[in-house]
């Protein structure tokens, strides 16, 4: 890491998050003019040979940092993670009826409600019960054969719940929100069917999103679905179909090569489980913050804590802005 400047605070933001400061400084002596091009990488036509280069190079570089197998494609999309809730029964439900949901909290309830509107849910495991404090275990599934796909949030942002294991569904597709864990650890990607993640949590800034889906699971989009939102064809238009988020892409693929740079996602990982450890290590020892999430299933990622005596919370919050910490207060 480079010298700090004074002015940057601790940005505990869940998303958009903070981005890695060498990131930010090539980004910005590259701003007025990219690689003697003698533009802005904001100003140039996203079919133009520069910009098609970085495109190229941020896909090579994603391609390794996950070891991505060569039957699956990816695609840098819009609309965020969000749009994937609709976009995913759209495409891989190839005239089935019905999906598997886990239920783990907020984002995977967000996540059935949009699916509900294109086929009916069966609600494989939840962890409702306990306020959603834990990842529930693959032996109380009760997935459905008939199911076009499995869909989990492997890691839940609000509850900080994190799946440290990956499911096995058999024949039947694996899904994936994997927004807020994203490159935060290494990935078998062999594992699912497809996974998606918005960027603006570990990997870029708002405005892209990650699709990497397996070959044999496409071309078999619902009748009407609109052409940007079916994987088949983003797949054969490499993504640009459209002016695809050309910025977004940029920093991306810089947070890539950072990524490299540091040991891959082995490493990052060691650093987050490094962290994790620091803060919920102090948390349990005190008498004064709690996390409600069940140990095993606690995310490196999303830390909720809350003051024993929520009378003290604007105290706190104050305290801590006051020595540059910000966007502690958690979910409304
Ligand atoms: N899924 C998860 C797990 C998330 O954390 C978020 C964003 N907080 C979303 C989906 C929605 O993402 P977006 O705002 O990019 O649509």
């Amino acid at each position: 890491m480079g010298s700090r400047p004074e002015t940057r605070v601790f940005n505990f933001s869940a998303g958009p998050a903070v981005l890695p400061e060498e990131v930010l400084a090539q980004a910005s002596a590259e701003m007025l003019d990219w690689h003697g091009s003698g533009m802005s990488v904001m100003e140039m036509s996203h079919r133009g040979k520069e910009f098609i280069a970085i495109a190229e190079a941020a896909e090579k570089d994603f391609r390794e940092l996950l070891k991505i197998p060569s039957n699956y494609k990816v695609l840098f999309l819009q609309g965020g993670a969000t749009l994937q809730f609709g976009m995913v029964p759209m495409n891989l439900l190839g005239g089935k009826k019905s999906a598997d949901y886990i239920y783990t909290g907020e984002w995977s309830k967000k996540a059935i409600k949009e699916a509900n509107r294109f086929c009916e849910i069966n609600i494989a495991a939840s962890s409702e019960g306990k306020n959603f404090s834990f990842a529930p275990e693959q032996s109380t599934w009760q997935l459905d054969p008939k199911s076009a796909y499995v869909h989990y949030t492997s890691n839940e942002t609000i509850g900080g719940v994190e799946f440290h294991w990956i499911p096995d569904t058999g024949k039947v597709p694996l899904v994936a929100d994997a927004s807020s864990h994203f490159l935060s650890r290494p990935l078998d990607v062999s594992k699912f069917g497809l996974i998606y993640a918005g960027a603006q949590k570990n990997a870029g800034p708002a405005g892209l999103t990650f699709v990497i889906v397996r070959d044999d699971l496409i071309g078999k989009a619902a009748k009407g679905t609109p052409t940007v939102m079916d994987y088949k064809l983003q797949a054969d238009a490499d993504s640009m179909l459209n002016t695809c988020p050309t910025y977004s892409i940029y920093i991306a693929g810089l947070v890539f090569k950072w990524l490299k740079g540091l040991g891959g996602l082995r490493k990052i990982e060691e650093i987050n489980t490094a962290k994790a450890k620091l803060l919920y290590d102090y948390l349990d020892q005190s008498s004064f913050f709690s996390n409600p999430v069940a140990k095993e299933d606690r995310s490196r990622m999303n830390v909720p804590f809350t003051l024993k005596d929520s009378k003290l919370d604007e105290e706190f919050l104050k305290g801590a802005a006051k020595r540059g910490m910000v966007q502690l207060k958690g979910h409304r």
